[in-house]
C-alpha cells in the first residue's frame, strides 16, 4: 500500500489546480489521469473550441466584412490541416505546462482509471494507495440520446477529431455546446441544421440572450427547426444520414452531432465499494465545503451539479487545497455571481441573475430593469449589420446591479470587468458615474437610462 497525503483522481481543471495548491504547501500528491492531461477543457473543450472560434471570426471577416472596409482580391480559402495543425500544436503546449507544473512541484503522475476498493484505498495499475484526503474530480462526459441509429451521431470529443469538413450537418441541442459548434460550422461555409426540442436555444438564459441568438442565428443562414425531437437516425448508402423528428421532419445530413448535456464520470469508480453518495441526478453530492458522505473525501468541477465551467472548477479546487493544507478551515468557493460567456454568433456575456429569476427572488416590484439596443459599429459599414442588445437588471430602492446581459460584437471581452464591480455590489449610480470609453461597445452599460 502506497500512502500519500492527497490522492487526486482526475487531471483536469480542477484536478490540477487542486494538486498544484496543494503540493505548494509541501503535500504529498499523487494524480491519477486516465486519458490526456489537461482533461476536457484543454483536450476536447474551451481551448480547441475557443481556437476554432477565432477561425471563424476571420472567416466572417473575409466573407462578410472585408469588403466593405475597401479590402478586395481573390477568393479567400480555408487550409483545415493548417488551423488544425495549429490548433494541436498548441494544445500540446499547454499539456506539456502542466507536466512540468508536475515536476516543478513534485507531484507524482500515474496514467490510469482509478477505482477506490473501499473509503480510503484507490486501486490504479494494480497499485493501491490510501491518503488522508481523496479528491474525485473526473468531470464529465457528453450524453448521448437512447434512440434508434444514434450511434451514427457524434459528440463535441468527435468534433474535435475532424480532419474535413461536412457540407452539411445537424447538431442537436440548444445549450452552450450546440450553439457554439452551430456559429463555427456555419462560418466555415457548412449548412448547419440546429435541432432543438422547444422554440429556443439557451432557454436557462434571460430571455433577451436567447431571442436575439435565436434570430441572428436565422440570419446568418442556420436553419433552426423549433419544437423538433429526435426519434430516429439512419444511415444511407451513399453514407448521408436522415435525422427524423417527432414532427415527421426527414432532415438529411453528411454529420450528427449530439449536444444535449453531459453527464458525471462516475461509473469506473467504483463508488460501490463506498459510502460515497450520489445526488438524484448522478452527480456526487457534496456540500459547501466540497466534503462528500466520506469525512476525507472530496469532489468538485462537473463531476458535481454546479456550473461546469473551467474557472469554477479551479477556484473551487484552489480553495480545497487552502482549506487542506494551509491551514484556512473556512476556506470554500462561494458559487454565487459566476459569469460565463458563450462563444456563439454573435457572443453573449452574463452575469447575475436573468429577468424572469430576479422577478421571482424579489418580486416585480422591486426591479428595475435597464436596456438598450444597437448596431455594432463594426458591422454598421457594412451590408451584415449585426445588433447588440444590453440589460441591466437592478433591484431595491438603491439600484444595486443584480443581472447583467449581453449579445453582440465584443461582447466576450466585456463582462469580466463588469463582474468585479457585481461582486462588490456596484449600483446603478455607481454604473452611471463611471466615464464611458468611447467609442466602444461597452460603453453602452454606463450609459443606460
Ligand atoms: P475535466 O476537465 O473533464 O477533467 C476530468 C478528468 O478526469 C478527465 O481528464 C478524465 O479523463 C479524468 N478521469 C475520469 N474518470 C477517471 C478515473 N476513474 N480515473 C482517472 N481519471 C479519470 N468551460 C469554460 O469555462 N469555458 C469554455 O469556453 C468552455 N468550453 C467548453 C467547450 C466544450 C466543447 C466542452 C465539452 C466543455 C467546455 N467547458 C468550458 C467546460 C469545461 O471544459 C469543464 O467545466 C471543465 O473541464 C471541468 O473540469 P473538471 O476538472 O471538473 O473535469
Ligand atoms: P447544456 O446543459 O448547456 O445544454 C444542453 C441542452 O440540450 C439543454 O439545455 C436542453 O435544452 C437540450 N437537451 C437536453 N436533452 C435533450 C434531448 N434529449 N434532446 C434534445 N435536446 C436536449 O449542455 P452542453 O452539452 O451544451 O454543455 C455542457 C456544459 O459545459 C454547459 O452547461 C457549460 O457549463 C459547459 N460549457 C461551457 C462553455 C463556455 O463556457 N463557453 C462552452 C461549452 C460548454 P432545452 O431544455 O432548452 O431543450
Amino acid at each position: 500500500m502506497n500512502q500519500v497525503d492527497y490522492i487526486v483522481i482526475g487531471g483536469g481543471s480542477g484536478g490540477i489546480a487542486s494538486a498544484n495548491r496543494a503540493a505548494m504547501y509541501g503535500a504529498k500528491v499523487v494524480v491519477i489521469e486516465g486519458n490526456l492531461l489537461g482533461g476536457t477543457c484543454v483536450n476536447v473543450g474551451c481551448v480547441p473550441k475557443k481556437i476554432m472560434w477565432y477561425g471563424a471570426q476571420i472567416a466572417d471577416t473575409l466573407n462578410l466584412y472585408k469588403q466593405a472596409y475597401g479590402f478586395s482580391g481573390e477568393q479567400d480559402t480555408l487550409n483545415f490541416d493548417i488551423l488544425l495543425k495549429n490548433r494541436e500544436a498548441y494544445i500540446q503546449r499547454a499539456r506539456h505546462s502542466y507536466a512540468n507544473s508536475f515536476v516543478n512541484n513534485g507531484i507524482t503522475f500515474i496514467k490510469g482509471y482509478a477505482k477506490f476498493l473501499d473509503n480510503h484505498t484507490v486501486e490504479v495499475n494494480g497499485e493501491q494507495y490510501t491518503a488522508p484526503h481523496i479528491l474525485i474530480a473526473t468531470g464529465s462526459s457528453p450524453k448521448v440520446p437512447n434512440i434508434p441509429g444514434a450511434e451514427f451521431g457524434e459528440t463535441s470529443n468527435e468534433f474535435f477529431e475532424w480532419t474535413s469538413l461536412p457540407k452539411s450537418v445537424a447538431i442537436v441541442g440548444a445549450g452552450y455546446i450546440a450553439v457554439e459548434l452551430a456559429g463555427v460550422l456555419n462560418s466555415f461555409g457548412v449548412h448547419v441544421h440546429l435541432i432543438i426540442r422547444s422554440n429556443m436555444p439557451l432557454r436557462q438564459f434571460d430571455d433577451m440572450l436567447s431571442q436575439t441568438l435565436y434570430e441572428e442565428l436565422v440570419n446568418s443562414g442556420v436553419s433552426v427547426h423549433q419544437y423538433a425531437t429526435p426519434v430516429s437516425v439512419t444511415k444511407q448508402k451513399n453514407g448521408m444520414l436522415t435525422l427524423a423528428t417527432e414532427s415527421l421532419e426527414n432532415i438529411q445530413v453528411e454529420r450528427l452531432i449530439w449536444a444535449i448535456g453531459r453527464q458525471p464520470n462516475v461509473s469506473k469508480l467504483g463508488l460501490e465499494n463506498t459510502q460515497i453518495a450520489l445526488d438524484t441526478k448522478g452527480y456526487v453530492q457534496v456540500d459547501d465545503y466540497q466534503n462528500t458522505t466520506v469525512e476525507g473525501v472530496y469532489a468538485l468541477g462537473d463531476v458535481i451539479d454546479k456550473a461546469a465551467l473551467t474557472p469554477v472548477a479551479i477556484a473551487a479546487g484552489r480553495a480545497l487545497s487552502e482549506r487542506l493544507f494551509n491551514g484556512k478551515t473556512h476556506a470554500k468557493f462561494d458559487y454565487t455571481l459566476i459569469p460565463t460567456v458563450i462563444f456563439s454568433h454573435p457572443a453573449i456575456g452574463t452575469v447575475g441573475l436573468s429577468e424572469k429569476e430576479a422577478i421571482q427572488m424579489y418580486g416585480k416590484e422591486n426591479i428595475k430593469v435597464y436596456q438598450t439596443s444597437f448596431t455594432s459599429m463594426y458591422t454598421a459599414v457594412t451590408n451584415h449589420r449585426q445588433s447588440v442588445k444590453m440589460k441591466l437588471i437592478t433591484q431595491g430602492e438603491d439600484e444595486k446591479v443584480i443581472g447583467l446581459h449581453g449579445i453582440g460584437y465584443g461582447v466576450d471581452e466585456m463582462v469580466q470587468g463588469f463582474a468585479v464591480a457585481m461582486r462588490m455590489g456596484a449600483t446603478k449610480a455607481d454604473f452611471d458615474r463611471t466615464v464611458a470609453i468611447h467609442p466602444t461597445g461597452s460603453e453602452e452599460f454606463v450609459t443606460m437610462r
